[in-house]
């Protein structure tokens, strides 16, 4: 096949696969009812909710893992790669060394390759934008324990890949919400690699700390679901999550099906729900509640207990119990920021 039939065919692929994952916020805010960054606050005149069913508590499984992990010590002491822009020499460096210090790859500017810019992204090269997006990147990822990054590759995953760009207007690869969509976000599991791609202007402007942690929340899902299928007696199953949301709802999964009319039908069951991108798809239900509760436990948005509806927190905490069981936490501490967020929006604890 000529080089370009094969480019071509790896553009259509990606296509077919980052369709599976729009912007986190970005996708359908226009559609929704819920402000961007709502999180489930309350309106001021909140409606009575109905008292919430606890998520289940099983026993702690204490067997160890049986996931063996691929090699990742190559990416904690990765070379500097130097791009063509002069004036981003000290960033190159910063980027090997952010990367290095978490044991993933961390692409700026010219440094992203062509397939993924092939659906739609553009390089930003700002010197300033860039060192700033760096500066949150380094921010966020010093929120994750220790040895968080290596535990998401297993299997056929052999590495964790983060390339900071800017999209175009217009991005392919996107077209199923059509062409006002502003994608923030994105990630993807070919190559063998995990991959996530964030727009730097997001990353500064719109959510702060919402984005990377939704797109790394997709990411951590694919460790939930194989251990859930390859584990006996974990705490995370599809079955148990669905358990934790309103009676009779289901989930809509296909782009074209979560119509506004849908959303508006599901207005009751907003309180479970961070914001009615995440009724899509349980994948997108996570990720939004990840995105969310990573902005409150970072600092970025207010810590008020009022302030959030109760299902949803709910949720929250089973799903935070759910990454303790199904990840190795032995060097975690003893309780993650979200952790911590989590107790002070639930009350202090309990
Ligand atoms: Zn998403």
């Amino acid at each position: 096949m000529s080089y370009k039939r094969i480019v071509s065919l790896i553009a259509a692929l990606l296509l077919i696969l980052l369709a599976a994952c729009k912007g986190s916020e970005g996708g359908n805010a226009a559609n929704s009812p819920v402000p961007s960054g709502a999180w489930t606050e309350k309106p001021t005149a909140a409606p009575e909710t109905q008292a919430p069913t606890a998520a289940p508590t099983p026993e702690p499984n204490m067997a160890p893992h049986s996931v063996s992990l691929n090699d990742n010590s190559a990416a904690y002491s990765q070379e500097v790669r130097y791009g063509g822009i002069e004036e981003l020499r000290e960033q190159y460096e910063r980027a090997a060394e952010i990367g290095s210090r978490h044991g993933i790859y961390i692409y700026i500017a010219d440094l992203v390759p062509n397939w993924i810019l092939a659906h739609g992204n553009e390089t930003q090269c700002d010197p300033a934008l860039v060192k700033r997006s760096l500066d949150q990147v380094e921010r966020i990822l010093g929120y994750y324990p220790e040895g968080y990054f290596d535990q998401l590759l297993f299997d056929e995953f052999y590495g964790l890949d983060l390339y900071l760009v800017a999209y175009s207007s217009v991005a392919m690869g996107y077209t199923s919400f059509g062409p006002e969509v502003d994608p923030v976000g994105g990630t993807d599991m070919s190559r063998m690699r995990h991959f996530v791609c964030i727009d730097c202007e997001d990353l500064l402007i719109d959510t702060l700390s919402n984005t990377l942690p939704h797109e790394l929340a997709h990411v951590t899902d694919r460790r939930l679901q194989y251990v859930s299928e390859h584990e006996e007696g974990r705490l995370f199953s599809e079955e148990a999550w669905n358990a934790l949301n309103p009676e009779g709802f289901v989930y809509p999964y296909d782009d074209e099906e979560l119509t506004n009319e849908i959303i508006e039908q599901h207005v009751e069951y907003l309180e479970y729900f961070s914001n009615s991108y995440a009724m899509q798809n349980p994948l997108e239900d996570r990720a939004n509640l990840m995105g969310y509760l990573s902005r409150a436990a970072m600092g970025d948005s207010e810590l008020d207990p009022d302030r959030y509806f109760e299902p949803c927190l709910i949720k929250t905490e089973f799903y935070l119990r759910c990454l303790r069981d199904a990840f190795d936490t032995s060097s975690w501490p003893e309780k993650t920021v979200w952790e911590q967020a989590l107790e002070v929006l639930m009350g202090g604890g309990n």
